[in-house]
This record gives C-alpha cells, sequence and structure tokens, in this order.
C-alpha cells in the first residue's frame, strides 16, 4: 500500500502532461514553449511537473514570483527559467545568482536589479514587459523609451543583457476579440522601436494558452502555456480538453467516511439548505472548503460515486460533505471521484467550473495543501513513485493518439 492516506488524494498523471507539452510544441510549430508552474503548477505541483515539462521538450520554465523559481533551482532545475511578479524588496541578487530571467517593467525595477548586480558582480537576464493593454503589469507604452533607453544603458554598462521582451493577452480565449489585434499592434510597435535602439532580445512572446492553441501569428519566439499543459481547455468556447487533443492531468478522489440509511424528512448539513426526500443513503465525503472544495458546490457541485453522477446534498463545510445516493448501496471507503479526465464518466474540472460559476483554472488551482499529491507515470518512476488506486491512470499517454 501507498503511504497517501484514504481520505483523499489528487492523483497527477505527468504521462499526460508530457503528452500535452508534445501536443503544444507541435501547435507552436517551431516556437519555443515555456511550461508556466506558478502557483505550485496550478496545484499539481511545480517540481514533478517542471521536471516532466522539461522532459517532453519545455526549453523554459515560467513562475510568477521569484520565491517559486528560487525554490525549483533549489530542488535541482537547471533550464531557462523566469518569473515575473515582483515586488521591491524581493530576492533580485538570489534570482541573478540562479540564473533566472527576471522580468521588468519599470524603472524602480531597473534600480533594484542593478543594484544586485553591482553586489553580487554577475551580470543580470533581463526580459522587459510591455503593457500592450492587458491593465495589469508592464510598462505603458509612453514610458517604453524611457525603460528601453535605461535597459539599453545598463546593458552597455555590462550590468545585465536585455533577453526578452514580452507582454500578456487580456483576451486570447475569445477567439474575434478587437484587443487581441490591438494588442499585437502595440506589441510589435514595442519590439521593433527596443531592436532599433540596439537592444537583440532572444526571445519575444505574448502567447498563452489560448493563443497557442488558436492564434498562429501570436507565437514569435516562444509560447507561455499553462492551463493547457495541464489538459484543461482555456474556455469552454475553444472546446473541450478533448477536441483541443488535451488530456486532463489531475483526478482528485475521496474515499467515503460514512454511509447510513437515513428517513424521508432528514435535515442534512448545516443550515438544512438539503432535506432527504425520502427514506435514502447519505455518503459522507471527508473533504470541504479547507480542502479547495468551493463552498459554492454547494446544493451543485458533481460527484461520480458507484459509478453515477451524484450532487453535492446541501452545504460544503470546512471538512466534509453530503451526497444522497438515492437508495443506492455504498459503503465506507468507496472512492467518490470529484473530477478527472471523464474516461470513466466522472466529471472533469470543466464541469466543476460550470457547477460553481468559475473557471476551470480556479478549480484545480484552488485544491489545498491537504490534499496530498500523487504523481503517476513518472519516466523516473521507481517503486517508490504511490499507485492510483483506479488501475489506469499510471498508464503511458505519449504514444496513444487516443490518450
Ligand atoms: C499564468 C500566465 C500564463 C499562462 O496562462 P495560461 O492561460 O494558463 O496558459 C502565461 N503568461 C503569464 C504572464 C501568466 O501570468
Amino acid at each position: 500500500m501507498s503511504e497517501t492516506p484514504m481520505r483523499v488524494r489528487a492523483v497527477v498523471d505527468l504521462a499526460a502532461l508530457r503528452a500535452n507539452v508534445r501536443t503544444l510544441k507541435a501547435r507552436a510549430r517551431g516556437a519555443q514553449l515555456m511550461a508556466v508552474v506558478k502557483a505550485d503548477a496550478y496545484g499539481h505541483g511545480a517540481l514533478p511537473c517542471a521536471r516532466a515539462a522539461r522532459e517532453a521538450g519545455a526549453e523554459w520554465v515560467g513562475t510568477a514570483l521569484p520565491q517559486e523559481a528560487l525554490a525549483l533551482r533549489a530542488a535541482g532545475d537547471t533550464g531557462r527559467l523566469m518569473c515575473w511578479l515582483w515586488t521591491p524588496g524581493d530576492p533580485w541578487r538570489e534570482a541573478v545568482e540562479a540564473d533566472i530571467d527576471v522580468s521588468v517593467s519599470g524603472l524602480w525595477a531597473l534600480d533594484e536589479v542593478t543594484a544586485a548586480v553591482r553586489a553580487c558582480g554577475r551580470p543580470a537576464r533581463v526580459q522587459l514587459k510591455i503593457d500592450t493593454g492587458l491593465g495589469r503589469n508592464g510598462c505603458q507604452p509612453g514610458d517604453w523609451e524611457q525603460l528601453v533607453a535605461a535597459a539599453r544603458a545598463a546593458e552597455e554598462a555590462g550590468l545585465l543583457r536585455v533577453t526578452g521582451i514580452w507582454s500578456h493577452f487580456a483576451c486570447a480565449d475569445e477567439p474575434g476579440h478587437p484587443s487581441i489585434r490591438a494588442q499585437l499592434a502595440v506589441f510589435r510597435d514595442a519590439v521593433g522601436y527596443a531592436e532599433r535602439q540596439g537592444l537583440r532580445p532572444e526571445v519575444r512572446h505574448i502567447a498563452n494558452s489560448p493563443a497557442t492553441l488558436t492564434l498562429p501569428e501570436t507565437h514569435f519566439d516562444l509560447v507561455r502555456t499553462g492551463v493547457a499543459m495541464y489538459g484543461i481547455s482555456p474556455s469552454p468556447e475553444l472546446g473541450t480538453p478533448e477536441s483541443l487533443g488535451l488530456r486532463p492531468v489531475m483526478t482528485l478522489t475521496a474515499s467515503l467516511a460514512s454511509v447510513k440509511r437515513v428517513p424521508g424528512g432528514h435535515g442534512v448539513s448545516y443550515g438544512h439548505q438539503y432535506t432527504t426526500p425520502g427514506e435514502t443513503t447519505l455518503a459522507l465525503v471527508p473533504v470541504g472548503y479547507a480542502d479547495g472544495i468551493p463552498r459554492a458546490a454547494s446544493g451543485t457541485g458533481p460527484v461520480l460515486i458507484g459509478g453515477k453522477w451524484r450532487t453535492v446534498a446541501g452545504r460544503v463545510a470546512m471538512d466534509q460533505f453530503v451526497v444522497d445516493l438515492g437508495g443506492d448501496d455504498a459503503k465506507p471507503g468507496d472512492e467518490a471521484v470529484l473530477f478527472g479526465p471523464g474516461d470513466h464518466g466522472e466529471p472533469t474540472a470543466e464541469d466543476w467550473a460550470r457547477a460553481t460559476g468559475t473557471i476551470a483554472y480556479e478549480v484545480v488551482t484552488r485544491i489545498s495543501a491537504r490534499v496530498p499529491r500523487v504523481h503517476v507515470g513518472d519516466t523516473a518512476s521507481t517503486g517508490g513513485t504511490a499507485r492510483t488506486p483506479r488501475g489506469d491512470s499510471g498508464r503511458d499517454h505519449d504514444t496513444g493518439g487516443t490518450g
């Protein structure tokens, strides 16, 4: 038996992740690929996912926070690595010393990085970010001249190399949205200007998962894929994972903690928002909002138990929720599948997103640290890798076209 407790587990299929990386690389046709593993790889485990993505050919790994990138280096990751969400006082020097590409959106950040370079004596790899219209991080086009001039001067002084120029889309998941074309035009202008000023970026990039999948004109030198790598569709409008050639990576299962017969008219969970319509069987699923199950799933979240879709009965509590089995039999220890690839009729992360009024990105990312991750399908797998209770999840999907 594995050491993972029976209560709940998120099985993470690294073979599926590798297959998704290969699919995305094929879509990117010659552009490099950055595997985005911020937020613990959208809840899938940053280190094993980064390693699997690199094995499948990802030239780059990306994180939001410098601390996330440094943790990868500390764990032995050595390829090209970039992080982009900096706050004054962050560990610039550690990042420079660890050969991490750091994103700079403004002069304050350039000042902090050059101070770090002077302290450690090693030039930095800097990627300049232009806000082409997302309205979040990034240099405003009106300030671009000044930022490019300062970066160029620092480059000539030997303090850094501008290795990239990049941006991020607002609406790439809405095909035909007019902002896409507008952002591309601003991006091309910003890159053209920087190059005329003498900058020679190794990579120019703007595409996230939806752009990688649907907008080839946005690929430039590099695409940054997050959600699609985890086998999740960036938006229902773009299709299902299957129609996009992707395989969902995470399967969330729990073991029933209690099963009991109750009479009709029995209130269920806090607030008694559900009352049994007749004599029935109630199953207790021992996961709740502390595990990242949205409380918004109260009365709506789908769960596969005994081969049938059921719905969360009443409120999701901190540690548990209840399912009305409608008189069907089950026993403590039986498996409840909250979401997975859908092969066995279980709901998907997209189904949970629809049921709870959010996006599938959030469904997987919010699964908390209380849920053990069980990584299967690792190429380096030895006796140490725990097996999934479902016999097929460790199957290697790299070569099979059918998943
Ligand atoms: C999260 C993120 C990505 C990846 O987005 P997906 O839609 O998950 O592919 C790419 N670039 C930046 C800057 C991000 O923050």
